[in-house]
């Protein structure tokens, strides 16, 4: 099977590239209060400026521990260069939102409800929907690196149908 891996350069460019984003970030932290509003439309990030900017701190941090942009950017590429990367998995399960895929329970747009479970505050706007959020868990290494209780990845078992001999009289 064809992968990402075979291109050598991918999977360096990918870090690089996540290494300069979060540099970038990281320089821009103290305005990370002021992001949040833009893309939650809400504006207690604001009014609660110093835990948000403790929360994206360690957004952050897990952003840069799961390695979150380096692997999306490799599979996209990886896509995008050799088209579709056949899987030999899928995934099964129901989410019963724990939190732990939300960077460890680190995003900063993570809460909770009374009952504890785990809610997205941006759920479905226009920034969720360019996040790797909406289609987690993809794979099996996406529910490893959260050790996602509830998803499996299922081998798909493929199944050769031999053709009987032709008989020749
Ligand atoms: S880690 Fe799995 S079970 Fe927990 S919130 Fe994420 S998808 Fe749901
Ligand atoms: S689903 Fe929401 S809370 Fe969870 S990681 Fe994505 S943006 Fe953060």
């Amino acid at each position: 099977m064809v992968s990402s891996e075979s291109i050598g350069w991918v999977k360096p460019f990918s870090h690089l590239v996540q290494a300069f984003i979060l540099t970038l970030m990281a320089l821009l932290l103290p305005a990370a209060p002021i992001a949040c509003v833009v893309l939650s439309g809400q504006t207690r990030f604001m009014r609660l400026y110093g835990d948000t900017l403790k929360r994206s701190a360690r957004s952050l941090r897990a952003l840069y521990r799961a390695d979150v942009i380096a692997r999306n950017l490799e599979r996209l590429l990886g896509e995008f260069l050799m088209g579709r990367v056949s899987e030999n998995s899928t995934v099964q399960g129901e989410c019963t939102h724990c939190g732990e895929c939300c960077l460890d329970r680190s995003c900063v747009f993570l809460t909770w409800t009374g009952s504890g479970l785990s809610r997205c505050s941006i759920h479905n706007n226009w920034f969720w929907k360019l996040t790797s959020c909406g289609t987690y868990p993809i794979d099996a290494q996406s529910i490893a690196t959260y050790s996602c209780p509830s998803f499996k990845a299922i081998p798909i078992r493929v199944v050769c149908k031999i053709e009987a001999p032709v008989q020749i009289r």
